[in-house]
Protein backbone atom coordinates (compact mmCIF):
# COMPACT_ATOMS: atom_id res chain seq x y z
CA UNK A 1 0.00 0.00 0.00
CA UNK A 2 1.09 3.24 -0.56
CA UNK A 3 1.88 5.93 1.90
CA UNK A 4 -0.87 8.53 2.40
CA UNK A 5 0.25 11.68 -0.03
CA UNK A 6 -0.24 13.94 2.79
CA UNK A 7 1.73 14.46 5.91
CA UNK A 8 0.99 17.23 8.20
CA UNK A 9 3.67 18.20 11.15
CA UNK A 10 2.60 17.69 14.86
CA UNK A 11 4.57 21.16 15.67
CA UNK A 12 3.22 23.65 13.21
CA UNK A 13 0.20 22.13 11.50
CA UNK A 14 1.82 23.16 8.38
CA UNK A 15 0.29 20.65 5.69
CA UNK A 16 2.32 19.16 2.94
CA UNK A 17 2.79 16.96 0.12
CA UNK A 18 4.83 13.27 1.04
CA UNK A 19 7.78 12.66 -1.60
CA UNK A 20 6.71 10.41 -4.11
CA UNK A 21 10.34 8.33 -3.81
CA UNK A 22 10.94 6.11 -0.56
CA UNK A 23 12.18 8.25 2.70
CA UNK A 24 15.92 7.99 2.69
CA UNK A 25 17.17 9.72 6.42
CA UNK A 26 14.54 11.72 8.11
CA UNK A 27 12.01 14.02 6.78
CA UNK A 28 11.80 17.25 8.05
CA UNK A 29 8.95 20.20 7.74
CA UNK A 30 9.73 22.97 5.34
CA UNK A 31 8.31 25.31 7.87
CA UNK A 32 9.38 24.50 11.32
CA UNK A 33 12.13 21.89 11.01
CA UNK A 34 10.75 19.50 12.84
CA UNK A 35 11.12 15.60 11.94
CA UNK A 36 8.11 14.77 9.53
CA UNK A 37 8.89 10.97 9.45
CA UNK A 38 11.97 8.70 10.11
CA UNK A 39 13.15 6.42 7.40
CA UNK A 40 10.37 4.43 5.73
CA UNK A 41 13.13 1.58 6.20
CA UNK A 42 11.47 -1.47 7.27
CA UNK A 43 13.88 -2.45 10.62
CA UNK A 44 11.93 -4.53 12.25
CA UNK A 45 14.03 -7.84 13.11
CA UNK A 46 17.15 -5.40 13.62
CA UNK A 47 14.75 -3.51 16.68
CA UNK A 48 13.61 -7.01 17.58
CA UNK A 49 17.12 -8.08 18.05
CA UNK A 50 17.72 -5.60 20.26
CA UNK A 51 15.07 -6.33 21.77
CA UNK A 52 15.20 -9.50 22.92
CA UNK A 53 19.37 -7.99 24.27
CA UNK A 54 17.81 -5.37 25.83
CA UNK A 55 15.89 -7.94 28.37
CA UNK A 56 18.62 -10.02 28.91
CA UNK A 57 20.23 -7.29 29.89
CA UNK A 58 17.49 -5.81 31.77
CA UNK A 59 17.24 -8.96 33.93
CA UNK A 60 21.10 -8.89 34.78
CA UNK A 61 20.72 -5.34 35.54
CA UNK A 62 18.10 -6.25 37.96
CA UNK A 63 19.07 -9.31 39.36
CA UNK A 64 23.32 -8.57 40.86
CA UNK A 65 24.03 -5.38 43.00
CA UNK A 66 25.62 -2.82 40.86
CA UNK A 67 27.42 -0.75 43.54
CA UNK A 68 29.27 -2.22 46.38
CA UNK A 69 30.57 0.33 49.11
CA UNK A 70 33.06 -0.07 52.28
CA UNK A 71 33.80 2.60 54.93
CA UNK A 72 34.89 1.96 58.42
CA UNK A 73 34.42 -2.05 58.22
CA UNK A 74 31.17 -2.03 57.22
CA UNK A 75 29.75 -3.09 53.66
CA UNK A 76 26.79 -1.74 51.56
CA UNK A 77 25.83 -3.35 48.24
CA UNK A 78 22.95 -2.03 46.27
CA UNK A 79 20.69 -3.33 43.62
CA UNK A 80 18.12 -1.11 41.42
CA UNK A 81 15.27 -1.79 43.91
CA UNK A 82 17.64 -0.73 46.83
CA UNK A 83 17.40 3.25 46.80
CA UNK A 84 13.40 2.94 46.31
CA UNK A 85 12.99 0.37 48.66
CA UNK A 86 15.00 3.14 50.86
CA UNK A 87 12.42 5.14 49.82
CA UNK A 88 9.46 4.10 51.03
CA UNK A 89 11.38 3.17 54.73
CA UNK A 90 12.11 6.40 55.14
CA UNK A 91 8.45 7.33 54.25
CA UNK A 92 8.96 9.50 50.63
CA UNK A 93 7.14 6.82 48.85
CA UNK A 94 5.87 9.61 46.03
CA UNK A 95 9.55 9.58 45.13
CA UNK A 96 9.99 5.81 45.43
CA UNK A 97 6.93 5.33 43.29
CA UNK A 98 8.99 7.95 40.43
CA UNK A 99 12.23 6.27 40.55
CA UNK A 100 10.10 2.56 40.00
CA UNK A 101 8.65 4.36 37.25
CA UNK A 102 11.26 6.12 35.52
CA UNK A 103 14.41 3.31 35.87
CA UNK A 104 11.89 -0.02 36.36
CA UNK A 105 8.63 0.25 34.99
CA UNK A 106 8.72 2.05 31.55
CA UNK A 107 12.16 0.28 30.40
CA UNK A 108 10.32 -2.66 31.31
CA UNK A 109 7.04 -2.43 29.36
CA UNK A 110 9.11 -0.33 26.85
CA UNK A 111 11.06 -3.93 26.46
CA UNK A 112 7.89 -6.47 27.13
CA UNK A 113 5.61 -4.51 24.78
CA UNK A 114 7.65 -4.05 21.70
CA UNK A 115 8.52 -7.85 22.15
CA UNK A 116 5.33 -8.78 22.48
CA UNK A 117 4.14 -6.74 19.29
CA UNK A 118 7.03 -7.61 17.00
CA UNK A 119 7.64 -11.02 17.53
CA UNK A 120 3.63 -12.29 15.94
CA UNK A 121 4.79 -9.26 13.28
CA UNK A 122 7.60 -11.03 12.24
CA UNK A 123 5.31 -14.46 11.53
CA UNK A 124 2.61 -11.92 9.67
CA UNK A 125 0.39 -12.18 12.92
CA UNK A 126 -0.63 -9.22 14.62
CA UNK A 127 -0.66 -9.01 18.79
CA UNK A 128 -3.99 -8.21 20.51
CA UNK A 129 -4.18 -5.28 22.04
CA UNK A 130 -1.81 -3.57 19.86
CA UNK A 131 -3.09 0.02 19.56
CA UNK A 132 -3.33 0.35 23.61
CA UNK A 133 0.35 -1.33 23.68
CA UNK A 134 2.05 1.49 21.08
CA UNK A 135 -0.11 4.38 22.62
CA UNK A 136 1.29 3.37 26.15
CA UNK A 137 4.73 2.48 24.85
CA UNK A 138 5.00 6.49 23.27
CA UNK A 139 3.21 7.76 26.09
CA UNK A 140 5.84 5.96 28.49
CA UNK A 141 8.82 7.12 26.95
CA UNK A 142 9.48 10.29 28.50
CA UNK A 143 9.62 8.70 31.68
CA UNK A 144 11.85 5.88 30.51
CA UNK A 145 15.40 7.75 32.12
CA UNK A 146 17.88 4.86 32.59
CA UNK A 147 20.31 6.64 30.45
CA UNK A 148 19.77 9.65 33.37
CA UNK A 149 20.29 7.16 36.81
CA UNK A 150 23.53 6.17 34.91
CA UNK A 151 24.70 10.02 34.87
CA UNK A 152 23.13 9.72 38.78
CA UNK A 153 25.30 6.79 39.71
CA UNK A 154 28.09 8.51 38.21
CA UNK A 155 27.68 11.65 40.27
CA UNK A 156 27.22 9.58 43.85
CA UNK A 157 30.17 7.02 42.65
CA UNK A 158 32.85 10.20 42.48
CA UNK A 159 30.89 12.08 45.45
CA UNK A 160 31.45 8.88 47.79
CA UNK A 161 35.03 7.94 46.52
CA UNK A 162 36.65 10.27 48.67
CA UNK A 163 34.92 8.53 51.91
CA UNK A 164 35.52 4.97 51.05
CA UNK A 165 36.04 2.15 48.80
CA UNK A 166 33.66 1.90 45.87
CA UNK A 167 33.32 -1.60 43.67
CA UNK A 168 31.50 -2.12 40.61
CA UNK A 169 29.31 -4.64 40.13
CA UNK A 170 28.16 -7.22 37.06
CA UNK A 171 25.23 -5.47 36.73
CA UNK A 172 26.93 -1.60 36.25
CA UNK A 173 28.49 -2.84 32.96
CA UNK A 174 25.01 -4.79 31.97
CA UNK A 175 23.50 -1.02 32.70
CA UNK A 176 26.25 0.40 30.48
CA UNK A 177 25.44 -2.04 27.59
CA UNK A 178 21.70 -1.04 28.59
CA UNK A 179 21.87 2.49 27.73
CA UNK A 180 23.50 2.01 24.62
CA UNK A 181 20.85 -0.91 23.34
CA UNK A 182 18.05 1.44 24.73
CA UNK A 183 19.21 4.26 22.02
CA UNK A 184 19.15 2.01 19.32
CA UNK A 185 15.78 0.87 20.04
CA UNK A 186 14.37 3.90 20.07
CA UNK A 187 16.62 4.45 17.06
CA UNK A 188 15.25 1.96 14.56
CA UNK A 189 11.89 1.75 15.77
CA UNK A 190 9.67 3.34 13.65
CA UNK A 191 5.95 2.92 14.98
CA UNK A 192 4.67 4.64 11.29
CA UNK A 193 6.42 1.81 9.50
CA UNK A 194 4.67 -1.19 11.75
CA UNK A 195 1.06 1.12 11.24
CA UNK A 196 2.12 0.49 7.07
CA UNK A 197 3.01 -3.22 7.82
CA UNK A 198 -0.35 -4.12 9.75
CA UNK A 199 -2.47 -2.31 7.02
CA UNK A 200 -0.68 -4.19 4.30
CA UNK A 201 -1.38 -7.63 6.67
CA UNK A 202 -5.16 -6.60 6.74
CA UNK A 203 -6.07 -5.33 3.67
CA UNK A 204 -7.09 -2.25 5.08
CA UNK A 205 -7.11 0.29 3.05
CA UNK A 206 -6.76 3.75 4.46
CA UNK A 207 -8.45 6.21 2.86
CA UNK A 208 -6.21 8.61 0.51
CA UNK A 209 -6.60 12.52 1.78
CA UNK A 210 -6.36 15.58 -0.43
CA UNK A 211 -5.72 18.99 1.51
CA UNK A 212 -8.29 19.63 3.32
CA UNK A 213 -8.87 21.92 6.33
CA UNK A 214 -10.59 19.28 8.91
CA UNK A 215 -7.44 17.05 8.30
CA UNK A 216 -5.25 16.32 11.87
CA UNK A 217 -2.35 13.89 11.66
CA UNK A 218 -2.54 11.41 14.11
CA UNK A 219 0.67 11.70 17.08
CA UNK A 220 0.80 8.16 17.29
CA UNK A 221 0.29 6.08 13.89
CA UNK A 222 0.80 8.99 11.48
CA UNK A 223 -2.32 8.46 10.03
CA UNK A 224 -4.22 11.57 8.60
CA UNK A 225 -8.01 11.42 9.89
CA UNK A 226 -10.49 13.48 8.06
CA UNK A 227 -12.32 15.21 11.43
CA UNK A 228 -15.66 15.92 8.59
CA UNK A 229 -18.10 13.72 9.79
CA UNK A 230 -16.69 12.46 13.58
CA UNK A 231 -18.57 13.90 16.69
CA UNK A 232 -17.88 14.18 20.19
CA UNK A 233 -14.35 12.82 21.49
CA UNK A 234 -11.54 12.66 18.12
CA UNK A 235 -9.94 9.77 17.34
CA UNK A 236 -7.74 7.83 15.73
CA UNK A 237 -9.52 5.25 12.58
CA UNK A 238 -6.57 3.32 12.84
CA UNK A 239 -5.00 3.15 16.27
CA UNK A 240 -7.80 5.35 18.35
CA UNK A 241 -5.38 7.25 19.84
CA UNK A 242 -7.01 10.70 21.00
CA UNK A 243 -6.98 13.54 17.48
CA UNK A 244 -6.39 17.20 18.65
CA UNK A 245 -6.42 19.60 16.19
CA UNK A 246 -5.11 21.91 19.11
CA UNK A 247 -4.38 20.65 22.57
CA UNK A 248 -7.30 21.50 24.66
CA UNK A 249 -6.95 24.70 26.71
CA UNK A 250 -2.94 24.13 26.30
CA UNK A 251 -2.64 27.91 26.89
CA UNK A 252 -4.32 27.88 30.23
CA UNK A 253 -3.12 24.57 31.48
CA UNK A 254 0.50 25.31 30.77
CA UNK A 255 0.09 28.59 32.87
CA UNK A 256 -1.67 26.58 35.50
CA UNK A 257 2.16 23.61 35.23
CA UNK A 258 3.94 26.49 35.28
CA UNK A 259 3.06 28.21 37.81
CA UNK A 260 2.48 25.45 39.93
CA UNK A 261 6.38 24.43 39.66
CA UNK A 262 7.78 28.16 40.23
CA UNK A 263 5.83 27.42 43.50
CA UNK A 264 7.94 24.61 44.08
CA UNK A 265 10.88 25.77 43.07
CA UNK A 266 11.28 27.84 45.82
CA UNK A 267 10.76 25.40 48.83
CA UNK A 268 13.19 22.99 46.75
CA UNK A 269 15.89 25.34 46.84
CA UNK A 270 15.41 26.85 50.25
CA UNK A 271 14.83 23.68 52.22
CA UNK A 272 17.44 21.00 52.91
CA UNK A 273 17.72 17.64 50.54
CA UNK A 274 19.58 15.39 52.45
CA UNK A 275 20.77 14.79 55.99
CA UNK A 276 23.86 12.89 56.82
CA UNK A 277 24.28 11.73 60.35
CA UNK A 278 28.02 10.47 60.61
CA UNK A 279 29.10 9.37 64.11
CA UNK A 280 26.13 11.18 65.86
CA UNK A 281 27.03 14.36 63.92
CA UNK A 282 24.56 15.52 61.34
CA UNK A 283 24.88 17.36 58.26
CA UNK A 284 22.28 18.45 55.92
CA UNK A 285 22.51 20.03 52.78
CA UNK A 286 20.58 21.91 50.19
CA UNK A 287 20.87 22.21 46.42
CA UNK A 288 23.04 24.76 46.52
CA UNK A 289 25.04 23.78 49.12
CA UNK A 290 25.98 20.74 47.64
CA UNK A 291 27.32 22.75 44.95
CA UNK A 292 29.39 24.79 46.39
CA UNK A 293 30.94 21.56 48.82
CA UNK A 294 31.49 20.07 45.03
CA UNK A 295 33.00 23.24 44.52
CA UNK A 296 35.28 23.77 47.65
CA UNK A 297 36.54 19.84 47.16
CA UNK A 298 37.85 20.22 43.77
CA UNK A 299 35.12 18.57 41.84
CA UNK A 300 34.10 21.17 40.11
CA UNK A 301 32.73 18.65 36.95
CA UNK A 302 29.78 17.36 39.80
CA UNK A 303 29.17 21.40 41.06
CA UNK A 304 28.58 22.01 37.37
CA UNK A 305 26.07 18.68 36.09
CA UNK A 306 24.34 19.76 39.45
CA UNK A 307 23.85 23.12 39.43
CA UNK A 308 22.45 22.78 35.45
CA UNK A 309 20.18 19.78 35.98
CA UNK A 310 19.29 21.30 38.97
CA UNK A 311 19.08 24.81 39.36
CA UNK A 312 19.65 26.46 36.29
CA UNK A 313 17.60 23.88 33.55
CA UNK A 314 14.60 23.88 35.89
CA UNK A 315 14.77 27.68 35.73
CA UNK A 316 15.46 28.23 32.40
CA UNK A 317 12.48 25.83 31.07
CA UNK A 318 10.01 27.94 33.26
CA UNK A 319 11.62 31.27 32.04
CA UNK A 320 11.31 29.91 28.25
CA UNK A 321 7.62 28.51 28.96
CA UNK A 322 6.61 31.85 30.32
CA UNK A 323 8.16 33.73 27.41
CA UNK A 324 6.59 30.94 24.97
CA UNK A 325 3.18 31.40 26.81
CA UNK A 326 3.09 35.02 26.42
CA UNK A 327 4.59 34.93 22.84
CA UNK A 328 1.30 32.86 22.23
CA UNK A 329 -0.89 34.87 23.65
CA UNK A 330 0.20 38.12 21.84
CA UNK A 331 -0.31 36.23 18.58
CA UNK A 332 3.31 37.54 17.06
CA UNK A 333 4.61 36.39 13.84
CA UNK A 334 8.47 37.38 16.03
CA UNK A 335 10.84 34.34 14.39
CA UNK A 336 8.41 31.64 14.81
CA UNK A 337 10.83 29.31 13.76
CA UNK A 338 13.03 29.61 16.47
CA UNK A 339 10.28 29.57 19.24
CA UNK A 340 9.61 26.35 17.83
CA UNK A 341 13.13 25.34 17.92
CA UNK A 342 13.27 26.75 21.63
CA UNK A 343 10.77 24.54 22.45
CA UNK A 344 11.77 21.85 21.11
CA UNK A 345 14.98 22.14 23.25
CA UNK A 346 12.91 22.82 26.34
CA UNK A 347 11.12 19.50 26.10
CA UNK A 348 13.67 17.33 25.50
CA UNK A 349 16.50 18.46 28.63
CA UNK A 350 13.72 19.23 30.97
CA UNK A 351 13.91 15.20 32.18
CA UNK A 352 17.63 15.82 32.32
CA UNK A 353 17.31 17.36 35.85
CA UNK A 354 15.94 14.24 37.24
CA UNK A 355 20.20 13.59 37.92
CA UNK A 356 19.94 15.03 41.37
CA UNK A 357 17.08 12.84 42.67
CA UNK A 358 18.63 9.71 41.16
CA UNK A 359 22.05 10.49 42.81
CA UNK A 360 20.10 10.43 46.21
CA UNK A 361 18.36 7.31 45.22
CA UNK A 362 22.10 5.63 45.04
CA UNK A 363 23.29 7.44 47.95
CA UNK A 364 20.23 6.59 50.56
CA UNK A 365 21.14 2.88 49.21
CA UNK A 366 24.75 2.72 49.43
CA UNK A 367 25.30 5.18 52.96
CA UNK A 368 23.13 3.05 55.03
CA UNK A 369 25.77 2.06 57.75
CA UNK A 370 23.59 2.88 61.39
CA UNK A 371 25.84 5.10 63.57
CA UNK A 372 28.81 5.11 61.09
CA UNK A 373 26.60 6.80 58.50
CA UNK A 374 23.93 7.34 57.79
CA UNK A 375 21.92 9.30 54.80
CA UNK A 376 18.01 10.84 55.64
CA UNK A 377 16.10 12.57 52.86
CA UNK A 378 14.46 15.69 53.82
CA UNK A 379 11.32 17.59 52.22
CA UNK A 380 13.49 19.92 49.56
CA UNK A 381 13.67 16.03 47.42
CA UNK A 382 10.10 16.08 47.29
CA UNK A 383 9.36 19.72 46.01
CA UNK A 384 12.49 19.43 43.35
CA UNK A 385 10.85 15.81 41.81
CA UNK A 386 7.62 17.66 41.79
CA UNK A 387 9.22 20.70 39.90
CA UNK A 388 10.99 18.40 37.08
CA UNK A 389 7.59 16.54 36.72
CA UNK A 390 5.39 19.40 36.50
CA UNK A 391 7.66 21.27 34.12
CA UNK A 392 7.45 17.86 32.21
CA UNK A 393 3.79 18.10 32.00
CA UNK A 394 3.76 21.65 31.13
CA UNK A 395 5.90 21.04 28.11
CA UNK A 396 3.62 18.23 27.10
CA UNK A 397 0.49 20.54 27.46
CA UNK A 398 2.18 23.51 25.69
CA UNK A 399 1.09 23.12 21.78
CA UNK A 400 3.87 24.76 20.06
CA UNK A 401 1.10 24.51 17.08
CA UNK A 402 -0.25 27.79 18.95
CA UNK A 403 3.32 29.60 17.82
CA UNK A 404 2.06 29.34 14.01
CA UNK A 405 -1.65 30.51 14.94
CA UNK A 406 -1.19 34.32 14.19
CA UNK A 407 -4.01 37.06 13.11
CA UNK A 408 -3.51 36.15 9.42
CA UNK A 409 -2.86 32.02 10.05
CA UNK A 410 -5.77 31.23 12.49
CA UNK A 411 -7.65 27.73 13.50
CA UNK A 412 -10.05 28.52 15.82
ZN1 LIG B 1 6.44 22.15 11.02
ZN1 LIG C 1 -3.55 6.78 15.00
Amino acid sequence: MQSNPVIICHECDRMQKRPDAPIEGVLRCVQCDAILQKSAADNTDVTLALVLAGMILFILINAFPFLTFRMGGQIQETTLITGIHMFFIQGWWPLGLLVFLATILAPAFHLMGLFYILLPLKFGKTAKCLPWILRTISALQPWNMIEIFMLGILVTVVKLSNDGEITFGISLFALMAFTFVQAAIFYTFNPVVIWEKLDRLSDRHMEKTICRKDLVQCHICGLVCSTENMTGRLSCRRCGAALHKRKQNSVSRTWALVLTAGIFYIPANVFPITNIISFGEYTTDTILSGVIYFVKTGMWHLALIIFTASIFVPLLKLVILCFLLISVQLKTTWRQKDRTRIYRITEAIGRWSMVDIFAITVLIALVDMGAIATVRIEPAALYFAAVVVFTMFAAMTFDPRLIWDTENNSHD
